[in-house]
Formats: C-alpha cells, structure tokens, sequence
C-alpha cells in the first residue's frame, strides 16, 4: 500500500481521542502483516518486531487520535448540542457538516445565523460552543432514538489530493505520522535488526498523551522515537515559530528530547542525504514524548514533526515528500543501533 492510499483510508474512519478503536483495528491488520500487532486496554496498537536476544528495546510513536466532537444534548427543537474534544478553533467549525456516530450514523449540519439578521457588533464576536448546535432534520422524539449524550461527532470531510504531491483534509495530525511509521517498518522489513521493535499507534494523545504513557509503561523502551506533525510555515505566522513543508521532517530539540538522540538523528539524516529541518521546543513538546520520556526509569527520547499547515481544522495540509522522508529517517535510525547494547551513558 502506498503512503499515499494509507492516509487516505485512515481519513475515512472516524477515530475521535477515546473511539479510536476501529482505526486501531485498521492498523492493526496493516501493521500485522509486517509485524505482531495487537490493540492494549486502552486502545493503543502495539506491533512488535523482535530483534536479537535482550537487546535494547525501540518503540517508534504516532497517535492515532483525532479531535472531535461529542454530542450533550438533544433540545427540545431536535438541535444537538455538543463539546469539543481536544484542541479545537470554535471559529472554523461554524456552517460545516458532521457526523454524530450514534445508533446508526445521523448526517447533520452546524448552523449559523443569516448575516442579515446579525447585528455589528454580534459580526465581531466568534460564537461561543455553547451558542452552536447540529441540524439533523429529525425532529426530538425520532432523534433521540438514534443519538445519546455522549456519542462523538466528526466533521465531514475525507482526505483529497492538492497538486505537487500534497494532501489536504481531516485529522493528517496524525494520520501522516502514522503513514511514516508504516513506511519505517516497510523500509525495515527484510533487514535483521539488533533492536527488539515496537510501533506503537497511540490512544488519547489530544487529550493529554493518555494512551502513549500506558504503552510506554509496558513495553520500558530504552529509546523512543516519537512522530507528530509541527507547525508548517503560512503567510502570517514568522519563521522562528514554524517548519518549511518540503524540506522534509523536522528533527526537534530541547527538553523533551535526548541530546544524543537528537544528534545522532541529525548525523544519519546527513549521511544518508535525507532531507530534514531542525525544530525547536525549548519546554514541554506538545506529543506523546512529554509522557514517554518519563515513563517507567526514563526514556532516551527523539521527536520527529512532520511539516503541516492548517493544524487542527479540516483542511490540514501535508507534503507526501516530507512523510516517505520521515520513515526512512526512522528506519535509518534504528539500522544505525546494530551495536548499541542499550547501557551506553546517554
Ligand atoms: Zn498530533
């Protein structure tokens, strides 16, 4: 399967932070063919590619949660009311189309007021969450039938292809770090590697990196490479706060990461002519690596953000280049570990 037709079916499968385990059933059936892959208690995928005898164990990261929405309430006129799940900006969702995942699946539509009959001053205002509710069309009685509190809500739209080898659509953030990780293990297929593997596709990471700490938990990874998307450069955001699409994955460092991974990242990076970019995250990552790195004794950890614009909305943005470049990156990596016994002083 390509990179490209692996994100494009992750796209279709709704995977809101907590209900991400049809995805989680979907990896694990790709993933499983290159490795031993299962799903853990708390929605994570976990395959395994074993390496030699105790050798030091690598676990590569990618979550596979998106941010939605879940539905409160259903009023009295048989508009849904709903909360967001994760980061979301309350003013691109305003006149889009949903999903409410209930019974069955409820087709409906977030409304918004005719600028006719909106004041200036309500014009300057973002509308509240609270202030928005979902239009199915049913009415109260036949809707509640269909749709609990509770059930989560996606918004509409699959991944579609931009020209110049770019995607755009829903949640990329991270199917794309997924995509990269699955061309790692391809990448790693026929080759015998000393590491004893682990790819995790992580739960919950948009609500706090909940699934990863479990995971990392149970595997007590030496060293752990985790892949995210970061901030890829627009027009109106400065150059010292975002990463250049194209120019391949962003290698990150600062407090989240070992030094040595990190260098050592940059240094096969360069001796394989692997495009990459340098990120800088002097505090808290913002990923799974926040809790990974101190899971269990501590974990040696490397950050890898793949370049993306638009993040959190419905029409992200990422370059195929930059994903393909990421897992090789990954791959090199860990082909680079043949005679790492794991008690190397890091
Ligand atoms: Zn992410």
């Amino acid at each position: 399967m390509s990179t490209k037709e692996f994100i494009i079916e992750m796209g279709k499968v709704p995977h809101v932070a907590g209900y991400e385990s049809a995805l989680a059933h979907l990896a694990a059936g790709w993933f499983g063919k290159l490795a031993s892959a299962q799903t853990d208690s708390l929605g994570n995928m976990i395959a395994r590619k074993q390496g030699a005898k105790n050798a030091p164990r690598v676990m590569v990261c990618a979550h596979m949660d998106e941010i939605g929405l879940m539905a409160t309430e259903i009023c009295d006129n048989g508009f849904v009311k709903f909360a967001r799940i994760g980061g979301i900006d309350k003013r691109n969702i305003l006149a889009t189309e949903v999903t409410i995942h209930g019974r069955k699946p409820v087709y409906g539509i977030i409304g918004i007021k005719p600028p006719h009959l909106t004041s200036a001053d309500e014009m300057k205002a973002s509308i509240e969450i609270k202030d928005m509710a979902i239009d199915t069309g049913y009415p109260k009685e036949k809707l509640e039938k269909l749709v609990r509190p509770g059930d989560i809500i996606t918004f509409n739209r699959e991944v579609t292809e931009l020209k110049n080898g770019r995607l755009t659509g829903r949640a990329l953030d991270d199917t794309a770090g997924l995509a990269a990780m699955y061309h790692a293990l391809e990448l790693l297929k026929d080759f015998k590697h000393n590491a004893d593997l682990y790819f995790v596709g992580s739960a919950q990471e948009e609500v706090g990196a909940r699934g990863a700490k479990t995971a990392a938990y149970g595997i007590k990874p030496d060293i752990a490479i985790i892949i995210d998307v970061g901030f890829a450069n627009t027009p109106g955001l400065a150059d010292h706060e975002t990463i250049k699409m194209g120019d391949g994955a962003a290698i990150a460092v600062g407090a989240a990461v070992n030094r040595k991974v990190f260098d050592d990242l940059k240094k096969i990076a360069k001796q394989n002519n692997t495009k990459h970019q340098i990120e800088v995250l002097p505090g808290r990552s913002g990923t799974d690596a926040d809790e990974i790195q101190i899971a269990a004794g501590g974990v040696l950890t490397g950050v890898l953000s793949i370049p993306l614009k638009y993040m959190h909305s419905t029409v992200e943005v990422v370059d195929l280049a930059d994903v393909k470049n990421c897992g090789k990156l990954v791959a090199d990596y860990i082909m680079s570990l043949q005679d790492w016994e794991g008690d190397e002083c890091y």
